[in-house]
């Protein structure tokens, strides 16, 4: 498996429209942070979105995305959502099904009307299959395993993705051969404890990491690493960042996070946009 961060940053993406601070004019390409979404490739081909933020378009073509199995979403705020028309050209030849809540694709339903209307004036439309998930579910030899997370009061779904280490051995749940695991927490707050056997200890976590200070929706870095730390996740990166940190100060927090609790074998990193993860592949 392999992941592409295609966005890091929080809903008004880095540079901040009409803000001058530091990290806003910072040369530092990492500091340039468009809104969150993760992109999935599996060792046979399949491809995954996790969220079609604003600039899903400009960042698909960056990571070179030419198809696409699915598109799961985390929620319908309009980060992560508002860019779903691009998928138009990749679900030319089969139709895409968008993997939600019911209470996301809902919304979907109400913000992308004309895709639902049987008739429009002229214009192209995405050709999309709304799938309402209950549980885990394939995609190719990938498991996809929704996970409820809190994101402040409201109900979102993170995800969990399992791939065999070994293509003899099932993704599933193959005792003599755990699957290698990602899970991906954006705009999470609170973990129900629930949810927790649902992510298990991932072979690399991107979560929800706002900014130092606490905020009432997102998990501050603080919080992001101590949640990260008591699942055991091996490999942690922090995304949805706003703008009061570069890419270096927040590299350096997360450094001292583990010299100070003398945290050994365990790799805590912020996201940046193009960032590629490789699990065993
Ligand atoms: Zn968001
Ligand atoms: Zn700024
Ligand atoms: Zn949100």
């Amino acid at each position: 498996m392999k992941l592409t961060v295609l966005g890091s940053g929080t809903s008004h993406g880095i540079p901040v429209l009409g803000c001058a601070c530091p990290v806003c004019r910072s040369s530092d390409p990492r500091d340039k942070r468009t809104r969150a979404s993760l992109f999935v490739e599996g060792r046979n081909g399949e491809a995954l979105v996790i969220d079609t933020g604003p600039e899903f378009r400009l960042q698909a073509i960056q990571a070179g995305i030419m198809r696409l199995d699915a598109v799961l979403l985390t929620h319908a705020h309009a980060d992560h959502l508002h860019g779903l028309d691009d998928v138009r050209p990749l679900s030319r030849d089969s139709p895409l099904p968008v993997y939600g809540s019911r209470a996301t694709l809902e919304e979907l339903k109400e913000r992308f009307s004309y895709i639902f209307r049987e008739t429009q004036q002229g214009g192209g439309k995405p050709r999309i299959i709304p799938s309402e998930v209950s549980g885990p579910f394939d995609i190719g030899r990938l498991r996809v395993v929704p996970v409820p997370v809190k994101h402040g009061n409201l109900d979102i779904l993170g995800w969990r993705i399992d791939e065999a280490r070994d293509a003899s051995f099932s993704a599933v749940t193959d005792k003599l051969c755990p699957p290698e695991s990602a899970v991906y927490l954006t705009d999470t707050s609170a973990i129900p404890p629930s949810s927790l056997p649902l992510i298990g200890r991932p072979d690399v976590l991107v979560i929800d990491g706002l900014r130092a200070r606490p905020h009432e929706t997102h998990f501050s870095f603080e919080q992001a690493l101590n949640t990260a730390s008591e699942m055991g996740a091996k490999q942690v990166f922090l995304t949805h960042i706003c703008h009061d940190y570069s890419h270096k100060e927040i590299a350096d927090y997360c450094q001292s996070y583990l010299r100070t609790r003398k945290i050994e074998g365990f790799f805590m990193n912020p996201a940046y946009d193009g960032l590629k993860i490789k699990l065993s592949w």
